[in-house]
């Protein structure tokens, strides 16, 4: 274990936020352990990434290809798998299929198509969830609430994808609470699928929540959340973006 100040921030922070979630778990009658902890790496140096996995975190989130390949070498990934969360172009697909166990960013049947046609290439299967686009926004990606069932059985017909639940990122809001309209809705259209029974269509991981709003999210029934700021403070988007 790494004795610095950082790593001591870092399991600190860890532990501040494992007791949130615990307490919010505890108010919705549900048991902490259903929740899982995923720390965003996006801005953050292998460094810092390193530090909350000897803090004990077990699961991250990755919003650029590029940034993924860069540091992918330099991770302790002995005890910790990577999902990928952002905004995914086709072209890039190919270079982190090898390195996700899971991409929750699915927003659209044609990068299904890609993720699949990638498995197939290079022998592996891939979870998925479909990203839901709650509120409607045109800057998002992904479906309509409207449309997540039928994307969800064509979807489902691709080989070497396994659809494992949903993910969405609610509109900003000043007030958390104001999030928690949208967290219910995504929460419908989850138990509406899982009760279709739709082949290869496994309703298991509900992904919603972050840094401002994680509380509400498990209030409302989320599995995954996906934390940063309140996991390595403020982004600097000053540094040089790769
Ligand atoms: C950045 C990001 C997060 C984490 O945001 P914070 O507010 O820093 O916790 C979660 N999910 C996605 C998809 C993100 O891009």
């Amino acid at each position: 274990m790494m004795e610095n100040h950082c790593y001591e921030q870092a399991a600190q922070r860890v532990e501040t936020i494992r007791k949130q979630i615990a307490q919010a778990a505890k108010q919705a009658g549900r048991d902490p352990s259903e929740i899982r902890l995923m720390a965003v790496t996006k801005t953050r140096t292998a460094e810092e990434v390193n530090e909350v996995i000897a803090a004990g975190i077990t699961l991250l989130g990755e919003n650029r290809a590029q940034e993924l390949c860069a540091r992918y070498e330099q991770y302790d990934r002995k005890n910790c798998e990577i999902h990928f969360i952002g905004r995914l172009q086709t072209n890039k697909v190919r270079q982190i299929i090898d390195k996700v166990t899971m991409i929750e960013s699915v927003d659209s049947e044609r990068l299904a198509q890609e993720i699949s046609r990638q498995c197939q290439k290079h022998g592996v299967d891939m979870d998925i969830l479909l990203e839901v686009n709650i509120g409607d926004e045109e800057s998002k990606g992904g479906f309509d609430g409207k449309d997540v069932e039928e994307a969800a059985r064509r979807i489902a017909a691709l080989p070497g994808l396994h659809i494992k639940g949903l993910m969405t990122i609610p509109p900003i809001e000043d007030d958390p609470e104001q999030a928690r309209a949208y967290f219910a809705a995504t929460k419908r259209i989850f138990i509406d699928i899982k009760h279709k029974n739709i082949d290869n269509v496994s309703m298991e991981i509900l992904s919603m929540g972050m840094s401002g709003d994680y509380p509400q999210a498990i209030l409302e029934g989320s599995t995954e959340v996906r934390i940063g700021t309140a996991l390595f403070g403020p982004r600097n988007y000053s540094v040089p973006q790769l």
